[in-house]
C-alpha cells in the first residue's frame, strides 16, 4: 500500500529523485574489475550496484552435465545480505533462483554456445546494493564480463526497467517507484539486432501503454548500449605498452 500523501511525480512533473520521466539514473560501468575471473564487470545505476564474474569456457563438473554439441551456461544471481534495507538471508531465495533462470535464458540466446562443445561457461552476478533494476543491471554486467572473457556473442545486451507511477510511464525505476508504482516492466535487448531477450511485466498496462513503454525502454537501452561500448573500449585503450 502506498503511504498516504506520497507523490511519485510532483507538480513540476519530476520524480522522487528529481529525474524527468524519460531520464536514466547516473551510470558507472567498469570492465575487468576482478583479477581472478576470466572476465568481470561492475555496473552501477543510481544506488543499484552489481558485479559480475565469468569463468570459462572450462571443463564441466559434474561431468554428466556435458553436452556434445555446445557449451552449457550456468548463471547465479545473488543478493548479498547487506544489499537491502533489511538483512537478506544469504541462502538463495525463490526469487533469486527464478532470476538466475531468466538471466540464463536471456544470455543463452546471445552467446555462440555451439562454438565450445563439452564445456561450461559460468556467470556469477552479485548484487551488492539493491535499489531496483538489479536484474537489468546484472544482465548488463554479465554481458560486459562475457565480452571481457572473450566469449563470442551476437551482440552486447543492454537492459532497463520501465515503470508506471502515478499513472505515468517512467524510465529506469528506483526502489520507491518499484514498490509504490502500478507496473514494472524489465526489458533486455541485443540493441543493434533489435532483438528482445527478456521481457517481464509485473502489474498492469493497457495495450497503448505497453507500446509506449517499449519505445521508452528502447530509448534508454540505446543510451546504455553506448555506455557499455565506451566501458569496453576504455579498458582496452587504457592498457599502456610496457616500457622496453
Ligand atoms: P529488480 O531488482 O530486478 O527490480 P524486483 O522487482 O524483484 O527486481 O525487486 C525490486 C527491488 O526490491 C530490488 O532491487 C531490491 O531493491 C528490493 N528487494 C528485492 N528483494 C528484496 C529482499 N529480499 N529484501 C529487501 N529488498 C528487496
Amino acid at each position: 500500500m502506498k503511504p498516504e500523501g506520497l507523490k511519485l511525480i510532483n507538480e513540476e512533473g519530476l520524480r522522487v529523485d528529481g529525474r524527468k520521466p524519460d531520464e536514466l539514473r547516473p551510470v558507472v560501468m567498469e570492465v575487468g574489475v576482478l583479477k581472478n575471473a576470466d572476465g568481470s564487470a561492475y555496473v552501477q545505476q543510481g544506488n543499484t550496484k552489481v558485479i559480475a564474474a565469468v569463468y570459462g569456457p572450462r571443463e564441466i563438473h559434474p561431468k554428466h552435465l556435458t553436452l556434445p554439441d555446445r557449451a552449457i551456461l550456468r548463471t547465479r544471481y545473488h543478493m548479498v545480505p547487506y544489499s537491502t534495507d533489511e538483512r537478506k538471508s544469504p541462502a538463495p531465495t525463490r526469487r533469486e533462483i527464478e532470476l538466475s533462470k531468466v538471466i540464463r535464458e536471456a544470455l543463452e540466446s546471445v552467446i555462440f554456445v555451439e562454438l565450445y562443445p563439452r564445456t561450461t561457461i559460468d556467470v556469477f552476478i552479485e548484487v551488492i546494493q539493491a535499489d531496483a533494476g538489479t536484474r537489468t543491471a546484472g544482465i548488463m554486467a554479465a554481458s560486459l564480463a562475457l565480452a571481457d572473457a572473450g566469449i563470442p556473442m551476437r551482440d552486447l545486451v543492454a537492459a532497463v526497467a520501465v515503470g508506471k507511477v502515478d499513472g505515468q510511464l517512467v524510465l529506469d525505476i528506483n526502489q520507491l517507484e518499484d514498490e509504490y508504482g502500478e507496473a514494472d516492466m524489465p526489458i533486455a535487448m541485443m540493441p543493434s539486432l533489435g532483438k528482445i531477450v527478456l521481457l517481464q511485466l509485473n502489474g498492469v498496462l493497457t495495450e497503448e501503454e505497453f507500446k509506449q513503454a517499449l519505445q521508452l525502454a528502447k530509448k534508454g537501452i540505446m543510451k546504455l548500449y553506448e555506455y557499455e561500448q565506451q566501458a569496453l573500449r576504455k579498458k582496452y585503450v587504457e592498457i599502456k605498452p610496457e616500457e622496453v
